[in-house]
């Protein structure tokens, strides 16, 4: 085999976009404005259009924008804010390092999103926010979660570093995008990220003005008028660069999104018959961008496939082999194995197939017929 695939090919997508790349680094190092600037008002502008929001203000990274939201909304010690335990530690985190206290509910087992049901039992008059994971691409189910939360006066921070691009439809037709549902979105332009930088960076959406200038405030260390720090804040910047080459890339993301769909096509037709998985659930509330294809293997056999699939050079990952729950640096919050079931056998079955915009045809004709062929 002489064109194998990496689990995501950032090389290929560059070279295909290298002039306009290029072109746009060259310009941030001829003016050396290397913070803040045009470059990066001009992206926020862009983002936000592109998302349907009012206001987007750019940051560091992901886990700062989830930082910075908690902080917004003046969450912290004596507070609880519910998330689920099958997601990046980094949703976790942020509720942690703001000194609240993560309150989990679990997943379901066919969307590994948010069970939506299960999140009323687990509020409490300390709750103060619920964070949403739109996992792998998908999004949790809103409308119903924002019903919950409006009713006992809780905000809703939609943790949408994997769902850029991904539309979820109202029961009255109307359509959103990841992270422009709840009070406040999060996302991360990390480089495997479905728009990714070449380098961290992170946004926050939000439509609420006050709410965007507090959050603005935050991410420049509490301050409004240079040098006077209304707020703790944090040091929070999306680079000057990296937002050149993001205002490339966002001209490109529905092509991205549409090559992304275009692989996950084919796995699904190719995989359809193979009786010991379980490919991606679809729903009929929201679009799948796929930041990965992830399948679930069934008969405890998860590892072997893996192992074959790297036998023959394809890799592969599992996102996420142990759920936060069970986490060492989360033991503190007292959760035990048998917890959330669900989430744990999530952790046990799931494996995340190659899922990035260069894939060809004959790269995933090797792929499934590698998997097709496994030996159970
Ligand atoms: C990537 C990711 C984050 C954090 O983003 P960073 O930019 O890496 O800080 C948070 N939550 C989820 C679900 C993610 O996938």
């Amino acid at each position: 085999m002489t064109n194998l695939t990496p689990m995501v090919d950032l090389k290929k997508q560059y070279l295909r976009i290298k002039p306009e790349i290029d072109a746009a680094i060259q310009r941030v190092l001829d003016s050396t404005a290397f913070i803040q600037g045009e470059e990066v008002a001009n992206f926020e502008q862009n983002f936000a259009q592109y998302n349907g929001t009012k206001h987007v203000i750019s940051c560091g990274n992901g886990t700062d924008a989830l930082t910075a939201a908690l902080l917004a909304l003046g969450i912290g010690p004596g507070d609880e804010v519910i998330t689920v335990p099958f997601t990046f530690i980094a949703t976790v985190e942020a509720i942690a390092l703001v000194g609240a206290k993560p309150v989990f509910v679990d997943v379901c087992k066919d969307t590994f999103n948010m069970d939506i049901q299960a999140v009323e039992s687990a509020i409490t008059p300390k709750t103060k926010a619920i964070i949403p994971v739109h996992l792998y691409g998908q999004c949790a189910d809103m409308e119903p979660l924002l019903c919950i939360a409006k009713t006992n006066h809780i905000s809703v921070i939609e943790d949408a570093c994997q769902s850029v691009g991904t539309e979820y439809t109202f029961p009255d037709g109307s359509v959103k995008k990841a992270g422009s549902i709840g009070q406040i979105g999060c996302t991360s332009f990390f480089p495997s990220k479905t728009l990714g930088g070449f380098g961290d960076g992170g946004a926050l959406m939000t439509d609420d003005d006050a709410l965007a200038e507090k959050l603005r405030a935050i991410c420049r260390h509490g301050s409004i008028e240079r040098y006077h720090h209304q707020y703790v804040g944090l040091n929070s910047r999306l680079d000057t660069l990296q937002a050149a080459i993001l205002n490339v890339k966002l001209k490109h993301l529905d092509e991205f999104i549409t090559a992304r769909r275009n692989a996950a096509t084919y796995y699904y037709k190719a995989l359809s018959e193979v009786d010991w998985l379980e490919l991606p659930a679809k729903v009929p509330y929201s679009t799948h961008t796929f930041h990965q294809f992830t399948l679930k293997v069934k008969n405890g056999k998860r590892d072997a496939v893996k192992s074959h699939l790297a036998k023959n050079s394809i890799p592969s990952m599992i996102y996420y082999p142990v759920p936060v729950h069970l986490q060492p640096a989360y033991r503190s919050l007292g959760c035990q194995e048998g917890d959330f079931p669900v989430s744990e056998q999530l952790c046990k079955d799931v494996l995340s197939l190659p899922m990035h915009t260069e894939l060809t045809e004959e790269q995933l004709q090797y792929i499934c017929q590698t998997i097709v062929n496994f030996p159970l």
